[in-house]
């Protein structure tokens, strides 16, 4: 059901609006009003908070479909699970109710203020400090890149309040757009994904309530690593929908385009590469659902499984997507034509929610331990 409503959506919605979005790099608020009255945003809600109980192959599925008409739309979806998994996991009772039903509702997006101009692989380099001064925590520093900045109304962001712990001195807190001191900067001009918001969070002496604190002072880093584990079978699944959109672009235009007296798609180096896309998408499907399953059983660690997922999928997607472009030739390069977005869109998969260098590095620390070996 939540993938026919997804399919729906991006078929009648997506579809006709997407090159629009793209050229005027345009955040799709009317299709997110639709993801909404559709309750997609609760899939992925607690049904105590007004959400539908879903788990993480409820959520996957619902972003592969939406990113096979477009990943900017898909990742203003995403990125509000993102922004919302460390006070849905973390956050106490209080903090759940308040922020919880809104999100469900669609009424108000999440964001996730993670990276800085000088701490993206690294996040531990981060400087954003944040000191308890009485009944409230005064922050001061920038995010960069973030996802849904400046539409979203409810952000979690990472701050340093211990700055001498490193990484251990990091902490979690939930921002409200509204709160003075938080502003927004420097919005992204970008290569793909263009209809989503990226944009950089500024906080200048901005005071949130000792309540906002997510989870215990220090436990920011581990907040935020089993956010992204979470949230990142979410990424893999954007590149299967934009390379599962790619292919299908690619049959269709495959089976009209004639030269030599006959459609392109009767010669076989065509048929070959259509059927390599094919096998590519479907086995990273397999890891996405995988990954996704094993997060439902409610598994305590899924870190390699999910780095494992959005690396083969992220790089799946870009050889798939400029193979689609292949297919069409010389239209293909045009913007009258889906594939060179879908092209340009699959490459920040292989970028956001941890470089594909950085998950290599996670997946082989994992094998070496297995093995009790180090690196
Ligand atoms: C469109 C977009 C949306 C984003 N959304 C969000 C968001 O919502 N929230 C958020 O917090 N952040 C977000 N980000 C930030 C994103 O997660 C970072 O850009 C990413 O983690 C990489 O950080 P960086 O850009 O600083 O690259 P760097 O860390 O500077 O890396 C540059 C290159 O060096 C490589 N590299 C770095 N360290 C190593 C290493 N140890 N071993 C091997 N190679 C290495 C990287 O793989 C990369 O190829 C977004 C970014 C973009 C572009």
């Amino acid at each position: 059901m939540i993938k026919e409503t997804a399919r729906q959506i991006t078929e009648e919605r997506i579809k006709p609006q997407r090159a629009e979005l793209d050229e005027k790099e345009q955040f799709p608020w009317e299709i997110i009003k639709e993801i909404a009255k559709a309750d997609l945003f609760r899939v992925f809600i607690p049904e105590e908070y007004e959400g539908l109980g879903g788990g993480s192959l409820d959520l996957v599925l619902a972003v592969e479909e939406l990113s096979r008409g477009c990943c900017g739309v898909s990742i203003c979806y995403a990125a509000v699970a993102l922004g919302t998994i460390p006070f849905m996991r973390f956050g106490t009772e209080e903090q759940k109710k308040k922020y919880l039903p809104q999100i469900a509702s669609g009424q108000e997006l999440a964001a996730f203020g993670l990276t800085e101009s000088s701490a993206g692989s690294d996040a531990g380099a981060m400087k954003s400090r944040a000191v308890l001064e009485g009944d409230s925590y005064t922050i001061n520093g920038t995010k960069q890149f973030i996802s849904n900045g400046g539409e979203a109304e409810i952000y979690s962001v990472i701050a340093l309040t211990n700055p001498a712990k490193g990484s251990r001195g990091a902490s979690a807190f939930i921002v409200e757009r509204d709160t003075p001191g938080f502003t927004f900067g420097k919005k992204e001009k970008k290569m793909g994904i263009r209809c989503s918001a990226t944009c950089e969070l500024v906080f200048h002496n901005c005071r949130v309530p000792k309540g906002n604190l997510i989870g215990k002072e220090g436990t920011g880093f581990i907040v935020t690593l089993k956010t992204l584990d979470e949230s990142r079978p979410g990424v893999a699944a954007q590149g299967v929908g934009v390379a599962q959109g790619a292919l299908e672009e690619a049959v269709a235009y495959a089976r009209q385009r004639v030269q030599f007296g006959q459609p392109i798609s009767s010669f076989q180096a065509i048929q070959h590469m259509l059927a390599d896309m094919a096998t590519e998408i479907e086995a990273a499907r397999c890891l996405v659902y995988a990954v996704a399953r094993t997060i439902d059983s409610g598994a305590a660690n899924f870190t390699e499984d999910g780095a494992m997922a959005k690396l083969f999928a992220s790089d799946m997607a870009m050889r798939v997507t400029p193979n689609a472009v292949q297919v069409l030739g010389g239209v293909g390069y045009t913007r009258d034509y889906p594939v060179e977005k879908m092209m340009r869109d699959a490459k920040i998969i292989q970028i956001y929610e941890g470089t594909n260098q950085i998950l290599r590095n996670d997946i082989i620390s994992h094998v070496y331990k297995r093995k009790g070996m180090r690196p």
